[in-house]
């Protein structure tokens, strides 16, 4: 049975996005059988792994719509080696159109009951918010990666995102925060530093060991829509993601 984990955080920009196309490219590479999926309407994770979001058959739009159907016809091969349920711009409509069904929260865990056979893991990138499809992300996850930026302020989105994943527990009662990622971090400065110290002062072992790095390469690598891995493997971001993969494979390998 392969993992879900989902990469949630109800701030935009905190490396969401970056860290589940990082991590599952490098999980790829070694083999595991990897899935990923873009539940943001924005299509940054689509994108970034080259796939144009207008030409698409199908998306994660059409796998909330009719869960019973699986997911396999919505599922791309990648040039990187990932699979993707890639999401298009039908989705910012899908919100309100799912709002009206029974167990709308349940619908991506229904979709991906077969799935989960067939993968090692499978990532789940969910929008900047708390709303259907973070939920719909939470309630099909067994655990939570919080992907969270070295910036001030950063401890105070996790008491709402703590309460969210309590609510979740009501039909999802495994859920866990499986852990904490630091990203965007500049250790030359203090305030990188300070906060790293807080995130683990506060959270322990949920806190990775690797940091992520700010590192141009990652911003770059999206806009070519080539992984990290394969678009500068030996950059400091690449070599990162690496390291967190050994973690991660650690905790769920
Ligand atoms: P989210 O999905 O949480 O909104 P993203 O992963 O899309 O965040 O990151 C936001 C922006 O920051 C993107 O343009 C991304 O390329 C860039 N970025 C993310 N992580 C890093 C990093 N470690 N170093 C440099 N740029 C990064
Ligand atoms: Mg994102």
């Amino acid at each position: 049975m392969g993992h879900v984990l989902a990469l949630a955080m109800q701030k935009g920009g905190v490396g969401k996005t970056t860290t589940t196309l990082s991590l599952g490219f490098v999980l790829a590479e070694r083999g595991r059988r990897v899935l990923l999926i873009d539940l943001d309407p924005q299509s940054n994770l689509t994108q970034g792994l080259g796939v144009d979001p207008s030409a698409l058959d199908y998306s994660v739009y059409e796998v909330l719509l009719n869960p019973e159907r699986g997911t396999a016809f919505a599922t791309i091969t990648t040039s990187s080696g990932v699979d993707l349920i890639p999401s298009s711009l039908d989705l910012a409509g899908a919100e309100l159109e799912l709002a009206g069904k029974v167990g709308r929260e349940l619908l991506l865990r229904k979709a991906l009951r077969e799935t989960r056979t067939k993968y090692d893991y499978i990532l789940l990138d969910p929008p900047p918010s708390l709303g259907l499809f973070s939920l719909n992300a939470l309630a099909a996850a067994d655990a939570v990666l919080v992907p969270m930026q070295m910036h001030a302020y950063a401890l105070k989105a996790m008491p709402q995102l703590e309460q969210t994943i309590e609510l979740v527990r009501e039909i999802q009662p495994s859920l866990v925060i499986g852990g904490i990622v630091c990203t965007l971090a500049d250790r030359r400065t203090n305030l990188s530093l300070q906060v790293e110290q807080q995130v683990r002062e506060q959270y322990g072992d949920l806190v990775f060991t690797t940091v992520i790095p700010i590192n141009v390469k990652l911003a770059e690598a999206p806009t070519v829509g080539i992984p990290i891995g394969s678009y500068a493997p030996h950059s400091a971001g690449a070599l990162a993601y690496a390291a967190l993969a050994d973690e991660l494979e650690a905790r769920y390998g």
